[in-house]
This record gives structure tokens, C-alpha cells and sequence, in this order.
């Protein structure tokens, strides 16, 4: 499967959107997604190539807004968000190892969207086929690259 850069994507979504995501410290559960009051007409996934921290840069997952004029700029999805990856286009991550590490200790003491939250089966399931997309696009998906 061929894709393009994560930075194209993070350089879109820079452009148009009111939220940005350092796609190499996340970690494809789609708990942006979930949460979203409009997850459906706001995001996709797409696939872009992609560490996973720091692992393997290679084809992966991950979430893309791809209607970020319906986004009300709630930001729900970036409490959610487990590694801090998605972030206010006005705040971007600036040093991510930093982010990380500081949200992933901060993971069992969030009383909203913590460890019981981003283990949930269905973010495990996102987790494993968004990290290993050939796998599960068996029969060649239409993951289609964006114009
Ligand atoms: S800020 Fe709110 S409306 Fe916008 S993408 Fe996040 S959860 Fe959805």
C-alpha cells in the first residue's frame, strides 16, 4: 500500500482545520472519532506513512478531518485524545517525546476518557487494524489516496 507523508496531511489540516495532530505520537484508536458529537461528517481515517513513537515508519491509519468547516470547536476530542497527539491548530505539540510521556502518566488519573476509556475493546480493535492495515484490508480495500 503506497500513501503519502504524515506531514501532508498535518500541513492540510494546519491550513483548514481548527485542530492539528502530530501523527507520529498517535496512536490510531480513533478515540477522537468516537467521542465527536459529528465524528462521521467530520473524520476519516486515511493512510499516510507513519511511525508508531518512534517505531516503524511505515503505512498506517490514522484520523483526518476531512470536513473540518462542520467541527463546532468543542475540543471533547482533544480530552480524549490518550498521547496528546491532537491538539488546537494554535497549540501544536512542540516537543513530543515530552507530550508523550507527560499524558501517558497522566492516563490512570483523567476521571474522563482514561485507561478503562482508550482499552475499550472497540479502540483496541482501531488500535490493531489502523497499525496494521495490510492485514486487515485483505481483498484490497479502497483506502484511495486523496486528490
Ligand atoms: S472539536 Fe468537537 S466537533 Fe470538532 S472534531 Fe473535536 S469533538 Fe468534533
Amino acid at each position: 500500500m503506497d500513501a503519502p507523508d504524515w506531514k501532508e496531511y498535518f500541513k492540510l489540516m494546519k491550513e483548514s482545520a481548527p485542530l492539528v495532530i502530530h501523527y507520529p505520537i498517535c496512536g490510531g484508536g480513533e478515540e477522537c472519532i468516537y467521542v465527536c458529537p459529528f465524528g462521521d461528517e467530520i473524520w476519516e481515517v486515511v493512510p499516510m506513512k507513519v511511525s508508531l513513537f518512534g517505531v516503524k515508519y511505515r503505512v498506517r491509519l490514522r484520523p483526518f478531518m476531512k470536513n473540518p468547516n462542520a467541527c463546532r470547536k468543542c475540543y471533547i476530542c482533544v480530552q480524549a485524545c490518550p498521547t496528546g497527539a491532537l491538539r488546537p491548530v494554535d497549540k501544536p505539540v512542540k516537543h513530543p517525546t515530552v507530550v508523550l510521556i507527560y499524558n501517558t502518566l497522566k492516563l490512570p488519573f483523567k476521571k474522563k476518557y482514561g485507561i478503562k476509556f482508550v482499552f475499550r475493546d472497540e479502540h483496541a480493535e482501531k488500535f490493531r487494524k489502523n497499525n496494521s492495515p495490510d492485514v486487515y484490508s485483505s481483498g484490497g480495500g479502497d483506502y484511495g489516496k486523496r486528490d
